[in-house]
This record gives structure tokens, C-alpha cells and sequence, in this order.
């Protein structure tokens, strides 16, 4: 299944995107893509009550708003560096271990929501990321096991400010926590929808310029070993989301460095999970 959600910011309603396209309302089923949906077998529930209620589920119109297509989760959990050529573009060296940082959760917005520049941003960058939605509560899980715990796969743009990223003081999570910089949807696939997620194409393009264009067979840890890896220093919660990590072309990584600005479209996409476009908004 792909799940959507839709309408205004806040007051966004569970739908699914069928395999024609369309989209349909669920919210008859009366509960929102959320932590306790995803931790009691939301998906296969949800599956066995469209078997009964689907022709009955109102089609939305395409002209309708897609939110992010989860309720905000506990924690985005991102990865940096975990590919080589994008290590290298950053000037950092490919880790002997998964880096990892912390995304609020408070900056997602729907696929094509507006990016507000924070105020004084000189250098906002775009990362493309194949991000994964947990679905089991997952405490020091085996690499084995790791699966399990995935409910889906969607689309993710970790935008970030690389001076308040790499030029202030502390951590990360300064320059990828600001609020619309966690562009999400269209869909979250759910796992039976993606044979292997380790060999997706995965691409970004500004106004129209193919900035990355990868593959997540380039992937420096794979899917399991990161959930497996993660599960040991936290317990990741159903609803919670991984994002994997950018592939090579970010304009940190060009010569000379490239930020976005006002009025700039950002268009993005990977096998499976679909398109978002983003307009890019100054500060006001
Ligand atoms: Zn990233």
C-alpha cells in the first residue's frame, strides 16, 4: 500500500494512493497514520478492512494539498555520510561506523510544501534521501531481525544549513532542524511495495538541473545494519523515521559551493516512492 495523507497543514486526513494513481480517503477507518497504527499492525489491519470498504472510500481530487504522509513521529533519526562519494565532497572521511544525528521532528512538511529559508540563511543545501518509517518498537535488534521493524520506505529532501551545520559551534542538528526542512511523501510505501530497497535510483533536480543522481546500491550500511546499529543506543518507537543519508551532488560539494534562494524549485524523486517538488521561500 502507499499511504497518503491530505488536506490543509494540521488538519490532514489518511488516504492511499491506489496503483492507478488515484487516491482515495480512508479516514473511515477511523485512525491517522500514527505510532499506535504503525506498533498494532496498522497496515494489515488497515489492508482487511479495505477489503470490505474500499468502493465506498471517497476519491480525493489531485488538486488537494498531500501532507506528510505520517503523524509527526518521536524522532527522525539521520545518518550522515553513508555514501563514499558524498563523504568525499564534504571533505570527511567514509566512517568506520554509522554517524548519526538527530532531524526535529517539528520540520516536516508535506512533498510540496514551500522550504522557508530561515532568517540570514546564506547557505541552505539539498540532500535527496530514501528515508525508512519504523513499524515494530525496536530495542538492540539483531542485523537479522532488523527488518521486521520496517514498516515502509518514503522519499525524503534533508535540507540543511551548512553554516549553522559545520560553521557554529556543536552538533548537526542545528543546520537540519529548521522548520520545512523535512520535505516528506508523496506516499510511504509499505515494504511489500519495494523488492530491494538497496537498488533504487535516487535523483534530485534544481530549476530543472539534475544536481544527484545515484543509486542506493551505493549505500555504505544497508537498511538492516542501520536499524540493528541505531537499536543500541535508542529504542526506536513505530511511526519513527531513518533517513539514510545523501548520495553525492549536494552544493556544499560543488566548486564553487551553490545554495538555494528565493524563488529556486527543487524537484526530487526515487524508484517506487514517487516525486516531491519544493519552491523555495525567503525568510519574511
Ligand atoms: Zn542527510
Amino acid at each position: 500500500m502507499k499511504l497518503i495523507r491530505f488536506g490543509r497543514n494540521g488538519q490532514e486526513k489518511p488516504g492511499l494512493e491506489l496503483a492507478d494513481g488515484s487516491r482515495i480517503d480512508v479516514s473511515a477507518f477511523e485512525e491517522d497514520y500514527n505510532e499506535l497504527f504503525f506498533g498494532s499492525d496498522g497496515i494489515n489491519r488497515l489492508a482487511e478492512w479495505l477489503d470490505h470498504n474500499q468502493t465506498q472510500c471517497p476519491k480525493i481530487g489531485e488538486d488537494i494539498r498531500l501532507g506528510p504522509p505520517i503523524v509527526r513521529p518521536s524522532k527522525i533519526v539521520c545518518v550522515g555520510l553513508n555514501y563514499a562519494k558524498h563523504a568525499k565532497e564534504s571533505g570527511m572521511e567514509v566512517p568506520s561506523e554509522p554517524v548519526l544525528f538527530f532531524k526535529a521532528s517539528s520540520a516536516i512538511v508535506g512533498p510540496n510544501d514551500d522550504v522557508i529559508l530561515p532568517k540570514n540563511s546564506q547557505k541552505s543545501d539539498w540532500e535527496v534521501e530514501l528515508a525508512i518509517v519504523i513499524g515494530e518498537r525496536a530495542s538492540y535488534v539483531s542485523v537479522g531481525e532488523a527488518m521486521k521493524h520496517v514498516a515502509g520506505y518514503v522519499l525524503h529532501n534533508d535540507i540543511s544549513e551548512r553554516e549553522y551545520q559545520l560553521e557554529r559551534l556543536g552538533q548537526w542538528v542545528k543546520g537540519k532542524s529548521c522548520d520545512t526542512f523535512a520535505p516528506l511523501g508523496p506516499f510511504v510505501a509499505t515494504t511489500d511495495e519495494i523488492q530491494n530497497p538497496h537498488n533504487l535510483r535516487l535523483w534530485l533536480k534544481l530549476n530543472g538541473k539534475t544536481m544527484q543522481d545515484s543509486n542506493t546500491s551505493d549505500l555504505i550500511f544497508s537498511i538492516p545494519k542501520l536499524v540493528s546499529y541505531i537499536s543500541e543506543f535508542m529504542t526506536l518507537l513505530p511511526g519513527d523515521v531513518i533517513s539514510t543519508g545523501t548520495p553525492f551532488g549536494v552544493g556544499l560539494g560543488l566548486d564553487p559551493q551553490k545554495y538555494l534562494k528565493d524563488g529556486d524549485i527543487m524537484e526530487l524523486g526515487i524508484d517506487g516512492l514517487g516525486v516531491s517538488k519544493q519552491s523555495v521561500k525567503g525568510f519574511k
